[in-house]
């Protein structure tokens, strides 16, 4: 099974989104591994964003997810990374696809409320900043005999 890392920025916190996210991903069948609620610290942000060090919007990106908590979370299932990124919808709201959470719950691309792993080596690695082994939770949702073929 894959495993994707999520963020819920601290936009997606602090309007109250964070739930209906969660809903979203658990209702598609996705199980959650792990979770916390954190302010994150100056480092693991620009790890977490190193490919985006030199950009323009970096400044402004850093200080936009160091500005309140952000609410991280773990989801496995088949195919989790690139189920969550169609989920997530693109970068830039505005052109986001209705249905997707950016498309839904968002305008700007500076407040895009939420960030998912693009790839699955970018999962193992964004994993590996901000979780431990044994923060994750191994187990069976018990609808997983119905949700696979
Ligand atoms: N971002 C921004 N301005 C831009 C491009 C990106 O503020 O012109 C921010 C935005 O929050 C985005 C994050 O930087 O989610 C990472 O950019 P990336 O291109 O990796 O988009 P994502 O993978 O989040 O869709
Ligand atoms: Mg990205």
């Amino acid at each position: 099974m894959d495993r994707t890392f999520v963020m819920v920025k601290p936009d997606g916190v602090q309007r109250g989104l964070a739930g209906e996210i969660i809903s979203r991903f658990e209702a598609k069948g996705l199980k959650l591994v792990g979770a916390k609620l954190e302010l994150l610290p100056e480092e693991r942000v620009v790890e977490q964003y190193r490919e985006h060090l030199e950009k323009p919007f970096f400044p402004g990106l850093k200080a936009y997810i160091m500005s309140g908590p952000c609410f991280l979370m773990v989801w496995e299932g088949k195919g989790a990374v690139a189920v969550v990124r169609r989920m997530v919808g693109a970068t830039n709201p505005a052109e986001a696809a209705p249905g997707s959470i950016r498309g839904d719950f968002a305008l700007d691309i500076g407040r895009n409320v939420i960030h998912a792993s693009d790839s699955p080596e970018s999962a193992v690695r964004e994993l590996g900043i901000h979780f431990e082994a044994e923060d994750l939770v191994g187990y069976s949702r018990i609808d997983e005999p119905v949700l696979y073929e």
